[in-house]
């Protein structure tokens, strides 16, 4: 490992499964990466943080640290200091900034993961150039963001933009949030895996090989690879799926009017498996659409990096 040269900007994303890190240039492009298992949330916080430091001096690679963006996949203060709540991690109001900075000696920024996969598509994605953009992220959950003008509205309290708990089902499915019936129960990964298993009970599918016959080894990049193969109960599980993803979309849009919805997230590398259910959708229930421009409905861009990039553009755009 080399040391000095010319001082680097870090992004890290944080989420339940893995920290990746990675060194990102003006442009936002990323030049090096790292990546560590997450420790779980059943481990002391500093387990967690040893694995963050670990993972961003791995790819500076030696070089001064111009700075650190952090993206954390949990509820974090409106000021950035603080993890208020993160499901699958230790944290609850760890002052992960200060605690960063006083361990690498540099400066230290923090946002919500989502927040920050936000920002990416807006500087360097698949939001470039749009005014006003709503980013719902699908994952095993939905998160999002709004973006107006290239910057994350964050809320009073730093905790817009959490879209997978609205509830869109009275009395509906339970969800881990200890409420009933909320919009990530029916149209996320989870929901995906849930339909397939269903639908696998009385119906013959590639899903049965794939997962050597017992079905609780189902995952949602299994049922996506089905899905493209053509396999009836994968297509059929993502129906409903992108069906009600286009529901929640047209209420957002109801509420905030974007000029374009971006789909981003793990259960997005499906595509228009997914999307053209759920643009079918958002035309059918906006109201008012035979009236207005329905925004157009698209792919985020910069897939797994996404939260990376925008945890590195927190130094370029402070105000952001
Ligand atoms: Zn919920």
């Amino acid at each position: 490992m080399s040391s000095g040269g010319p001082a680097v900007v870090v992004g890290v994303d944080i989420g339940g499964t893995k920290v990746l890190a990675g060194v990102v240039d003006n442009a936002g492009s990323v030049t090096s990466t790292a990546l560590r298992i997450t420790p779980g949330r059943r481990v002391v916080t500093s387990q967690v943080e040893d694995a963050l430091v670990e993972a961003i001096l791995e790819c500076a690679g030696g070089r001064p640290l111009a700075g650190v963006g952090v993206a954390a996949a949990g509820f974090v203060d409106s000021r950035g200091e603080r993890v208020m709540f993160a499901p699958h991690l230790p944290w609850q109001g760890e002052p992960l900034r200060q605690l960063l900075e006083d361990r690498l000696g540099s400066h230290v920024m923090l946002d919500n993961d989502a927040n920050c996969a936000a920002r990416a598509e807006a500087h360097h994605g698949a939001a470039r150039g749009a005014s006003s953009a709503l980013m719902v992220t699908m994952g095993t959950g939905i998160g999002g963001a709004l973006l107006l003008d290239g910057r994350v509205l964050r809320g009073a309290n730093g905790m817009a933009g959490e879209f997978g708990h609205m509830q869109v089902v009275p009395d509906g499915r339970p969800c881990e949030c200890g409420r009933n019936g909320c919009w990530e129960q029916y149209s996320s990964g989870k929901a995906l895996v849930r339909n397939a298993r269903a639908l696998m009970a009385d119906r013959v599918s590639m899903l049965h090989d794939m997962c050597d016959g017992s079905t609780a080894r189902v995952t949602g990049p299994m049922v996506t690879a089905a899905a493209e193969e053509g396999d009836p109960v994968a297509c059929a599980a993502f129906a409903p799926v992108g069906d009600w993803l286009g529901v929640g979309v047209a209420s957002l849009v109801a509420a905030l009017d974007p000029e374009l919805v971006v789909i981003g997230g793990g259960v997005s590398a499906a595509g228009d498996l997914l999307l053209e259910p759920a643009r079918a959708a958002l035309r059918r229930t906006l109201v008012g659409a035979a009236h207005r421009v329905v925004p157009e409905l698209v792919a985020a861009e910069l897939g797994p990096q996404a939260g990376m990039i925008g945890a590195a553009l927190l130094l370029r755009h402070r105000a952001s």
